[in-house]
C-alpha cells in the first residue's frame, strides 16, 4: 500500500520530457504486441516475439516507476534504435523510396528515439529517477550496484536507494 502511494506520487511529478519519452516507449511496446497478434498461429516467430513483447512491457513498467536502470537501458536502446532506423531510411532512399508511409515510419521512429534519448536526459528527468544529490546539490552520480538500485553522489560520496528521493541509506548498512 505504501509502495503504491509512492508510485502514484512519483507518476504525478513526472516531468514532461519523461512523459514524452515514456509515451514513445509505450508506442513501441504496443507495436510489438500488435506485430505478435498479426502473426499466424503456426508461426515460428510468434513465441520468441511474444516473449520480447512481454519483456518490453516489464521494462516499460520499470521506466514508469522511475528505475534508474530502465532509464539507462532506454537511452542506450534509443541510440541503437535511431541508428538502426536511419540505416533503414537510407536503404529505402537508395531503393528509390522517397515519400509515403514506407518512408514515414522509419522517420517517425527516429524522431521517437531522439525524444526518448533527450526526454530522459533532462535535469528534471534525472531528479525523477533519483539521479540527483539533494545535499550538494549535484547531478554527478554513479551506480553502486549492477542493478542500479543504489546511487552514490560523486561529490560528497553520499549513498541512497532509488525511489527514496535521495534519502541517505548508508546509515542502514
Ligand atoms: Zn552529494
Amino acid at each position: 500500500m505504501e509502495k503504491r502511494k509512492l508510485d502514484t506520487k512519483r507518476a504525478m511529478r513526472m516531468p514532461w520530457g519523461t512523459v514524452l519519452a515514456v509515451a514513445c516507449v509505450t508506442i513501441f511496446v504496443l507495436l510489438q504486441f500488435w506485430g505478435v497478434s498479426r502473426e499466424p498461429a503456426g508461426s515460428e516467430d510468434k513465441g520468441p516475439n511474444g516473449v520480447w513483447a512481454v519483456v518490453s512491457l516489464v521494462f516499460l513498467v520499470y521506466l514508469y516507476r522511475g528505475r534508474p536502470l530502465a532509464r539507462q537501458w532506454a537511452r542506450a536502446f534509443a541510440v541503437f534504435g535511431a541508428l538502426a532506423f536511419a540505416f533503414v531510411a537510407y536503404a529505402l532512399f537508395e531503393l528509390g523510396v522517397r515519400t509515403g508511409l514506407a518512408m514515414l515510419i522509419p522517420m517517425l521512429s527516429i524522431v521517437c528515439m531522439i525524444a526518448i534519448f533527450f526526454g530522459l536526459g533532462t535535469r528534471a528527468s534525472r531528479r525523477f529517477f533519483d539521479l540527483y544529490c539533494e545535499a550538494c546539490p549535484s547531478y554527478r552520480v554513479r551506480a553502486r550496484d549492477l542493478m542500479f538500485r543504489r546511487i552514490q553522489c560523486k561529490e560528497c560520496k553520499r549513498e541512497w536507494q532509488y525511489g527514496q528521493g535521495g534519502i541517505d541509506v548508508s546509515a542502514f548498512d
